[in-house]
């Protein structure tokens, strides 16, 4: 296998969500030494502006909040120790329903063939062993999401023999109690419930079965990740201007690392055997 560093590839639909979802593994997977390579498939647009500016109100400058974000991204993949962050620029297509969803350039408005076509090229340049992307619901229902889970596995069609592992990410229904009640006692109500929570979640809940997730043993895979809690944490801090991160915030480093510490995913494809559940996204690679 060795005429490369063993990489990791997580694909990932707007600035920050490489932080929320996949911090951990970045971080962690980055410390040992595995190449870290970070798609990113829209430009965020569609995120708060400076000083809390939601979009469709007024002073709400896509084009500027795409720079801010963009800034917020490579400060994050430092934070995280990415090695290469690509940038696949398609317009942040905004909740399901909004006009953005058909606005020329939107990702969710891209035919999956065109967006999978330019990923796989991605897959052949680095020959990741391991891709990491959304479920089929984009884990809560985001339309940009979705899309970047289904050009994830088009083009993985397209590079056969590349990628040993892919994962999608996910939250065990014990995880997602523990998370309703965080909100409840940081408080994400009135006007700070904004991107990426207003981008789907319901507010505060708590549901009796939280719409996502999964059943505890239905996680194939459970990553430790508390010794890069510090890391996961600053990386979401590098995003503060959206305010669904400010709740994480909030919590401080300690309480954040206790909540988020550990990243679950399910095992979608695997060439190489290994057990499960596994502890490790690179377990039976190395
Ligand atoms: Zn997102």
């Amino acid at each position: 296998m060795a005429d490369r560093p063993l990489t990791l590839m997580a694909v990932h639909a707007h600035p920050d969500d490489e932080a929320t979802g996949t911090g951990g593994v970045l971080a962690r997977y980055a410390a040992e030494g595995i190449r870290t390579v970070l798609v990113t498939c829209t430009d965020g647009a569609c995120g708060d502006g400076p000083g809390g500016v939601k979009p469709g109100e007024d002073g709400h400058d896509p084009a500027a909040v795409a720079a801010l974000r963009r800034t917020e991204l490579d400060a994050s993949c430092r934070v995280l120790g990415v090695d290469h962050l690509e940038l696949l620029e398609y317009g942040d297509s905004g909740m399901m329903g909004w006009a953005a969803n058909d606005a020329p350039g939107s990702f969710w408005g891209t035919p999956v063939a065109e967006g999978a076509a330019r990923l796989a090229e991605l897959l052949h340049r680095y020959r990741p062993d391991v891709v990491v992307t959304y479920d089929e619901n984009g884990f809560y229902g985001h339309p940009d999401h979705i899309q970047a889970h289904r050009i994830t596995m088009a083009a993985l069609e397209l590079a056969p023999g590349v990628a040993s592992k892919v994962y999608w990410t996910t939250a065990p229904h014990s995880a997602m109690k523990r998370f309703f009640a965080a909100m409840q006692e940081f408080g994400t109500d009135g006007d700070e419930q904004a991107g990426e929570a207003a981008e789907g979640s319901e507010p505060a809940g708590p549901p009796e079965l939280p719409p996502i997730g999964l059943p505890d043993e239905e996680v194939t895979t459970w990553v430790d990740t508390h010794a890069f809690g510090a890391q996961k944490y600053d990386a979401l801090a590098a995003h503060a201007s959206q305010g669904e991160n400010i709740f994480f915030l909030r919590m401080g480093k300690e309480r954040f690392t206790e909540l988020m510490g550990t990243e679950t995913f399910v095992r979608v494809r695997d060439t190489t055997g290994a057990a499960l559940p596994e502890q490790d996204l690179f377990a039976g690679l190395r």
